[in-house]
């Protein structure tokens, strides 16, 4: 029997959406979807006014468009599985998130340079109790960095890693994290699509893996309020026309050893904080988990090798050196995420923003920034709609759509309590 393809894009709420197609349309290289679908909400409510979903115009369709070469097996038995691009009759579709972190990469490729991404994900295990009601999975022994069955009884991890080696995912590692049951997934840099879409694909792999053993991995960035939080870490680097790592500035790494393109990079990061938090954490936990002292990029800062900044300057040098930027969590769709920070960088490196100094605080009890990430996903949207070079450089419609979606969204979630806050989110990041 041939294999079925199951084509995928990641919508507007980081949820992947698809179809199963039947074997003998593995040559054909589209489907059509209703554009409305990113009017659609968590909750399943259609918005007839989301800007840019033409409801009221009759819900049109749009296409999902993939390159055979990028058809590749899935984690499914007989199933091959596929991600592509969202295309209307005029062209690629505004509000499409792949779409965006295409641009984002031509337009550092204008300058000579290839964006490479490696992208870190952290994630929370859960498990139903005989009521029905979802508790962290139950594992007591983890430490951070456990390792072995004290930290995942169950092997849930043994089994995500083994389906991640069969399908070619380039792991790097995985972890627990500093609360118990809290994992880290990390894959290995490469190029910025190829980068976002295998972390995709993880996600969701790793999350049907996890299901089909009866644990619910959540990559909310704050699923359970007495514990930390979760994010998704996007370090990057680029490189130039000679295929050598262009932030490399020799053979040591750090802040002592910037030049002029990693200057220009933190100078982006830095002024477009506020602004970036909108498209990089865009859901109500965001901001429990955005706090000062939580290691989690919320303060407008940068620095060496210290994890109470928003962009971390590894200490590693010459074909290693790269920027860590620490404010992104998982429940924000990764193509956009990725194309913000791509081009809040590029908007420093085009610009030349003037660099503060680098934080000297310890980030707990003593920060030199001043600023940190609004305090409500309400109020990120407000500096995200202020931030309009930066929603310029993503996409003006893209950003539109968001701020749109996300306002609902607050007005949704505001009064529920934390429990109820898990149940609007869960079953779907
Ligand atoms: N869990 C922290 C966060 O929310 C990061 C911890 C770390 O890996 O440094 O971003
Ligand atoms: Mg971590």
């Amino acid at each position: 029997m041939q294999d079925r393809l199951r084509a995928l894009f990641c919508d507007h709420l980081s949820i992947c959406r698809g179809k199963y197609l039947p074997g003998s349309k593995i040559g054909t290289d589209s489907s059509r979807f209703a554009r409305a679908t990113f009017a659609v909400h968590y909750d399943r409510d259609l918005l007839l006014d989301a800007p840019h979903t033409k409801v009221r115009e009759g819900a049109p369709d749009m296409e999902l468009r993939w390159q055979a070469d990028d058809i590749r097996p899935g984690w499914e038995a007989g199933t091959q599985v596929v991600l592509g691009d969202l295309h209307d009759e005029d062209g690629p579709l505004s509000l499409c998130p792949r779409g965006a972190l295409k641009r984002a990469v031509a337009d550092w490729q204008r300058h000579g340079l290839t964006p490479k991404l490696g992208i870190e994900l952290e994630a929370f295990a859960l498990q139903g109790d005989p009521s029905g009601r979802l508790r962290p999975y139950d594992a007591p022994g983890g430490v951070v960095y456990g390792t072995g069955p004290f930290a995942d009884p169950m092997h849930i991890n043994d089994a995500i890693w083994r389906k991640a080696e069969e399908l070619g995912f380039r792991l790097d590692m995985i972890t627990a994290e500093y609360d118990s049951p809290q994992f880290e997934y990390t894959l290995t840099f490469d190029d910025a699509l190829k980068a976002v879409d295998d972390i995709v694909l993880f996600r969701q792999m790793a999350r049907e893996v996890a299901l089909n053993h009866g644990i619910v991995l959540t990559f909310l960035p704050k699923p359970i309020p007495e514990l930390g939080g979760s994010g998704m870490h996007i370090n990057l680097s680029f490189t130039d026309a000679q295929g050598n790592n262009a932030l490399a500035n020799g053979p040591k790494g750090g802040p002592e050893h910037l030049n002029d393109l990693a200057r220009g990079c933190l100078s982006g990061l830095v002024k477009h904080h506020k602004g970036l938090a909108g498209l990089v954490a865009p859901t109500a936990g965001s901001y429990l988990r955005l706090q000062p002292g939580a290691m989690s990029g919320y303060w407008q800062n940068w620095g060496g090798d210290h994890r109470g900044v928003t962009t971390r300057i590894s200490g590693e040098g010459g074909d290693k050196a790269r920027l860590e930027h620490r404010m992104a969590d998982a429940s924000a769709n990764p193509y956009t995420a990725a194309a913000a920070v791509l081009q809040a960088a590029r908007l420093g490196f085009d610009n030349a923003y003037p660099l503060p100094p680098m934080e000297t605080g310890d980030g707990f009890d003593k920060t030199d920034a001043r600023v940190g990430t609004a305090p409500t996903l309400r109020h990120a949207m407000r500096d995200l709609a202020a931030d309009t070079a930066l929603a310029r450089a993503v996409g003006v419609e893209l950003v539109e759509h968001l701020i749109f979606m996300k306002e609902r969204e607050f007005r949704k979630t505001r009064d529920l309590e934390p429990n109820a806050l898990l149940d609007f989110y869960v079953w779907f990041l």
